[in-house]
């Protein structure tokens, strides 16, 4: 199987599955009374384990992609939430919504960014859950609420796998380039101090083979390979300008060009 030479508009079924560590550097302590900062899962198979939500590192990723392209001046004035401009580099790898975003174009872009729920290596050892005094954000008064607070341990292993949908040597580099420059996670209630990012290998299939939750409860994981060898990457800096250049192109064969 080779990479795609261009990026197309429908999804041709190429997939290139990248399985990741990240490790943390510093202790973490997460302080949470909201569902969605939930950072334990308890798997059947697997017992309770650390989990960080593939939500939080996408946004993450997200969020590196878009500096990097604004320090290349390619379309600096993307930005997120409502300010997406629907036709950047970014904007095709991770998908955006046109009628909502200020640039209020009559089309979506489907991300091609996928991934999964990260999982910790090691059990999840203790949790102390605890009542205490929230403030409320809106109106600073205090209540009772149900506070968690959780030490995740330094060199903390987590597994995942991210998996690029349709990749072309160019959005290969952009986001291999990116995992690297991944070294900090955080949220609103946790102080997460740095972490590693290591790439395991690459499996380049028609299909999304890998997943971190089958090889911590099996160890069973296809072997991994290089990026294709006859294929070059580009590098990071040139692997945005000519993407820029594909999207544009791609937009305008959707769009007649208006
Ligand atoms: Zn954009």
């Amino acid at each position: 199987m080779r990479l795609l030479d261009q990026p197309t508009l429908l999804s041709t079924g190429v997939y290139l599955q990248i399985p990741m560590k990240i490790t943390l550097l510093d202790e973490a302590i997460v302080r949470s009374n909201e569902p969605e900062e939930v950072l334990t899962f308890k798997y059947k198979e697997l017992g309770n384990r650390f989990i960080l939500p593939w939500r939080k590192i996408k946004g993450k990723l997200r969020r590196l992609v878009l500096e990097k392209q604004r320090g290349l001046q390619i379309h600096a004035d993307c930005a997120l939430k409502d300010d997406l401009c629907m036709q950047c580099p970014t904007c095709f790898l991770f998908g955006g919504t046109g009628e909502t975003s200020s640039a209020r174009v009559p089309y979506n872009i489907l991300s091609r960014v996928y991934g999964e729920t990260f999982i910790s290596t090691d059990k999840v050892k203790d949790i102390t859950p605890y009542t205490a005094n929230a403030v409320r954000e809106q109106d600073l008064t205090t209540g009772q609420a149900l506070l968690s607070i959780l030490t995740v341990p330094k060199e903390t292993i987590f597994c995942g796998v991210v998996t690029l949908k349709d990749p072309t040597p160019e959005t290969v580099s952009i986001i291999v380039d990116n995992i690297g420059r991944l070294s900090r996670i955080g949220a609103r209630s946790v102080e997460w101090g740095r972490v590693q990012t290591r790439i395991e290998g690459y499996y380049l299939s028609d299909r999304e083979t890998l997943s971190a939750y089958l090889v911590l409860s099996n160890g069973a994981q296809p072997g991994l390979t290089g990026l294709p060898a006859d294929q070059t990457i580009p590098t990071v800096d040139d692997a945005y300008r000519t993407l820029d250049g594909q999207v544009k192109t791609l937009i305008n064969s959707l769009t007649g060009g208006n």
